[in-house]
């Protein structure tokens, strides 16, 4: 790892003047991706602004939606009465996500800022139509989510918040890998009433939506209507862990199982 300056910043408008000045410096939550990705030599950052000094932690839970605050960790996330009652689906996803360590240091700012294509929260914001609140501005989760590790954050825009519209039901399910429990292919459901959304991480190079499964879902919200719906296999990963057609078929599995298991 590379020398580089630390910094602490207590209030949002000082991380911002530091992280606006230098202009090599990164931002760092629960460091427990940035920190391997420099310990690996992959990031040489001249300057560190830890943002877990600005106490952004928390949920509230109102009629509608669910705010989460950006530095809230996994296993906050997880544990929270609250969110198990309005958002149940959301609490299990946390629950699941690596192991103990990394959920008592990882946070969901962190996590939809890397936006790595085998992330849970991912699926979950894209499912529950979630809004993601920055320092600048709102931004939908359609709108936010760019591809691999990409994202529509400009240089040094802060990742405050999160908004989740309360479903009418939602589940999630993933066929996990079994040594970072990463999403091989991880499916979160959402019935909204009006609309159905369908998140699927893992199994391609970025979260997408399950169009296909999302119209006939809408009709009748339940595993068997989606029994027979394919997944393209040409835009979805290959690697040591499955296959494109086994990740689209994946697809299907976890679909039905996240569909069971919906509150
Ligand atoms: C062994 C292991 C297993 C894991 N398993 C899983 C898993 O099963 N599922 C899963 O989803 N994830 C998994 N993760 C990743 C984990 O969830 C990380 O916590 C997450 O990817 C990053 O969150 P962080 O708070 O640690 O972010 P950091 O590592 O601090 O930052 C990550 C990136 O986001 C940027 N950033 C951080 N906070 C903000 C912000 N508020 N605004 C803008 N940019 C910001 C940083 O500059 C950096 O580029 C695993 C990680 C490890 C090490």
């Amino acid at each position: 790892m590379e020398n580089f300056d630390y910094h602490r910043p207590a209030k949002l408008a000082d991380a911002e003047k530091i992280i606006a000045k230098q202009k090599e410096g990164v931002l760092m939550s629960g460091g427990m991706t940035l920190l391997p990705t420099m310990k690996q030599g992959l990031a040489a950052p001249s300057d560190v602004v830890d943002l877990s000094g600005l106490g952004n932690v928390g949920i509230k839970v109102m009629k509608t939606k669910v705010t989460i605050k950006a530095g809230t960790t996994h296993a906050e996330v997880a544990k929270s009465g609250d969110l198990k009652k309005a958002i149940p689906a959301l609490a299990v996803l946390a629950g699941e996500i690596g192991d103990p360590h990394v959920r008592h240091k990882g946070t969901l700012g962190g996590s939809i800022a890397n936006n790595d294509p085998a992330a849970d929260y991912p699926a979950a914001l894209m499912a529950l139509d979630a809004t993601i609140i920055t320092n600048k501005r709102a931004i939908a989760a359609d709108k936010f989510f760019k591809g691999l590790f990409e994202t529509s954050l400009r240089r040094g825009e802060i990742v405050t918040a999160v908004d989740f519209p309360i479903p009418e039901k939602a589940g999630y399910a993933k066929f996990a890998n079994p040594a970072s429990r990463y999403a091989i292919v991880g499916v979160f459901v959402a019935n909204h009433g009006k609309a159905v959304r369908v998140g699927v991480t893992g199994a391609g190079p970025g979260v997408f939506r399950q169009k296909a499964m999302e119209r006939v879902l809408a009709k009748d919200f339940s595993a068997d209507a989606v029994a027979g719906i394919a997944t393209k296999v040409d835009d979805l990963n290959e690697d040591m862990h499955a296959s494109a057609e086994y990740r689209a078929h994946l697809v299907g599995v976890m679909a039905k199982r996240a569909l069971k298991a919906a509150k």
